[in-house]
């Protein structure tokens, strides 16, 4: 497949537990690993306040850019291994919280709604520790970013409140 014919996905990263700085960019270095894929840019880090049951710390998160020639799904697979390799801790029974979340975002202009895997990601809209680095990365790459919907990601970040996110 040759340039041309790649997709641009959109990753978010978080990470709450252990070092969670580290686990982003360590997260960083193994995304622009994955085969056929290239990591094109990645976004300011923010630190904001864990959504969930209990005392929990604040996240870590970012926003990837990639440029692949996998399929959604293959992308999908790679980001859990990822996950899986780096997100949790060696800890027998204590330490089960994942220490990195990846969330496919968006795959091109593709909306996918299978068991495994819906794209845009569902929840995306609504949270400000994932639009407010993907507009940091739609005003590098592309300022007219659309969501499939014809949502633009720079507006849908402009009227995202600020609550529990500042620059990490
Ligand atoms: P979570 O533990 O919240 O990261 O959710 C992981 C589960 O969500 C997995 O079973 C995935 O198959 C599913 N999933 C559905 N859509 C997505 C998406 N866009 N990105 C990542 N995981 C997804």
């Amino acid at each position: 497949m040759s340039d041309a014919e790649k997709i641009t996905a959109f990753v978010g990263l978080g990470s709450n537990l252990d070092q969670p700085l580290q686990h982003i960019q360590q997260a960083a270095t193994a995304l622009d690993q994955i085969p056929d894929t290239e990591l094109i840019a990645l976004s300011p880090l923010y630190q904001s306040s864990a959504i969930g049951p209990g005392e929990q710390p604040d996240y870590i998160n970012a926003v990837a850019a990639l440029t692949t020639s996998l399929s959604a799904h293959q992308l999908l697979h790679q980001l859990q291994s990822i996950e899986n390799q780096q997100g949790r801790s060696r800890g027998p029974e204590r330490w089960t919280a994942r220490t990195l979340d990846l969330d496919l975002l968006m795959f091109g202009n593709d909306v996918i709604n299978t068991a495994k895997l819906t794209v845009p990601h569902p929840r995306m809209t609504e949270r400000n520790f994932v639009l407010y680095p993907l507009r940091d990365l739609a005003h590098r790459l592309n300022p007219e970013l659309t969501l499939p919907n014809g949502q633009r990601i720079i507006s849908l970040a402009d009227q995202c409140k600020n609550d529990g996110i500042s620059p990490a």
